[in-house]
């Protein structure tokens, strides 16, 4: 099992550390803030009040054992960053990092942040993809141009197949998974018909995937 550090115990890094643990994963919390501290000591494996830009602190709590930590102090860019070089610095293997903005994000991955989020940038993208299409139920970004959507089947889709269907050639878009009320379909096969109630999981590129909801 991966052993995770929390660093910032805000709204991110609480539901980051919070979900983790309910996943029965061993969590560090860290945060300067008592309060912090005692809010989540209940819900993770260990809540300690540090800083986590003093170096010797992270030591003495044997920082580097730990496989992955998620560095989410907002506000302070400058612990933000100081804090991540360290955590890089003790051997933490992969270090994810929340950034507040594109320069910022250059700078974390200067000091070797391993990946860095930008929560809200791509919450808003997701809600602002759910609204212009009201048949787009979730949406993740793979890379620049690139993405995974869920789409409702529609009444063109029902009672056809994948073959029928045509959408490799026709969008340049891949089925990767169907959900129906029988659990889902993982490899959906050119046979595999569609039925009312259907969730297609959807990749390809943004422009395909749009045409694709416009059907
Ligand atoms: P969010 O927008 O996710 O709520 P905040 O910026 O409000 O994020 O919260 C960041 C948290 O990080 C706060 O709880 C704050 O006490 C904590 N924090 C700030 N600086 C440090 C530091 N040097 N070491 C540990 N925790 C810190």
């Amino acid at each position: 099992m991966r052993q995770f550090i929390v660093v910032g115990l805000g709204r991110f890094g609480y539901s980051v550390a919070k979900t983790l643990a309910n996943k029965h994963y061993d969590v560090l919390a860290i945060d300067t803030d008592e309060e912090k501290v005692q809010e989540i000591s209940n819900i993770v494996t260990h809540a300690v009040q540090a800083d986590a830009t003093d170096e010797d602190a992270l030591k003495t709590l044997g920082v580097s054992n730990f496989d992955v930590a998620v560095v989410s102090i907002g506000e302070n860019i400058h612990a933000n960053i100081l804090a991540t070089l360290i955590l890089k610095e003790l051997g933490v293997k992969s270090v994810v990092v929340k950034a507040k903005d594109q320069l910022h994000g250059k700078v974390l991955s200067k000091v070797g942040a391993d990946r860095i989020v930008y929560p809200e940038r791509d919450m808003g993208m997701r809600i602002a993809n759910n609204l212009i299409s009201s048949n787009v139920l979730e949406y993740i970004e793979l890379a620049p141009n690139y993405s995974v959507v869920e789409i409702a089947a529609d009444d063109n889709m029902y009672n056809k197949n994948l073959l029928d269907l045509q959408l490799r050639s026709r969008f340049g878009v891949n089925v990767m998974a169907i959900r129906s009320r029988d659990g889902i379909n993982i490899s959906p096969r050119a046979e595999t018909e569609i039925k009312a109630g259907d969730t297609l999981i959807v990749m390809g590129d943004n422009d395909s995937l749009d045409e694709l909801r416009k059907m």
